[in-house]
């Protein structure tokens, strides 16, 4: 099934020196996994706990797939408003935030401060937009890979955008990040080593025919897209980060 295509659109402003910056070097013995992003926003994940990573050649028995369910009845039990981003993701806030469902076809929620699902309602609230993304990203996923993995979302934003535990981007309802699909199968925390390179490309390439403003991956991942769209960033081995557009708000 090929990806509807959305229009372009131009990269935002590259990075200027802020204040944050230099406090960021000095939060870097207690946050150690925090790092500035291209555009001058910043972001911080959960370390990767250890986790046993099985041998390819021994996928796990994850028993049967869920039962399917369409998207349409997904976006049924969402509570659609008109959600407005406000300023930029790492300054900025949200307004009449949506929450993405704990799970739904192709995707589950999962906590980055415990790795575990689901997610809370208050840490996978974006804009509409991104919202329908995700869950248009989710029944897509579905479709193509019906057994599974699942794709694990992690933090979007929180109820009301604004200052976020683990980042310094995530304010706006923009951002999303994704675990790395697993080669075993396995739906949970991903590394270099355990990461399935084939299916994360066709994730980072799903991102790339929907327009999304910046896709990025850990330096440890071998995976591709347009230059200064899809970009190589520190501590991203273990999720993609993903910026949208927003269309239907004032801010981003
Ligand atoms: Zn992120």
């Amino acid at each position: 099934m090929p990806v509807p295509p959305r229009p372009r659109i131009p990269l935002p402003d590259l990075p200027r020196p802020r204040a944050w910056m230099v406090l960021l070097g000095a939060m870097a013995a207690a946050l150690p996994l925090a790092t500035a992003l291209p555009d001058g926003a910043s972001h911080a994940v959960a370390a990767e706990p250890a986790v046993p990573v099985a041998p390819p050649s021994a996928p796990a028995d994850r028993g049967p797939p869920p039962a399917p369910q369409p998207a349409a009845d997904i976006r049924s039990q969402v509570v659609w408003r008109k959600s407005i981003a406000h300023g930029t993701p790492n300054d900025g806030w949200l307004e009449q935030g949506v929450v993405l469902p704990a799970e739904g076809p192709g995707f589950y929620t999962y906590d980055p401060l415990t790795q575990t699902p689901p997610n809370l309602p208050g840490r996978r609230t974006g804009t509409a937009t991104l919202v329908r993304e995700v869950i248009d990203l989710g029944g897509w996923w579905a479709a193509h890979h019906p057994a599974g993995p699942r794709l694990g979302v992690g933090d979007l934003s929180e109820t009301s955008g604004g200052a976020f535990d683990l980042h310094v981007s995530h304010r706006n309802g923009t951002d999303v990040d994704i675990r790395l699909p697993r080669r075993d199968g396995v739906e949970g925390p991903a590394s270099p080593l355990s990461y399935d390179r084939a299916l994360t490309q066709e994730l980072v390439d799903w991102w790339v025919a929907r327009g999304a403003l910046l896709v990025l991956y850990g330096p440890h991942l071998s995976l591709s897209g347009p230059a200064g769209e899809v970009e190589v960033w520190p501590n991203h081995d273990d999720h993609l980060h993903i910026r949208i557009p927003d269309p239907d708000g004032t801010g981003n």
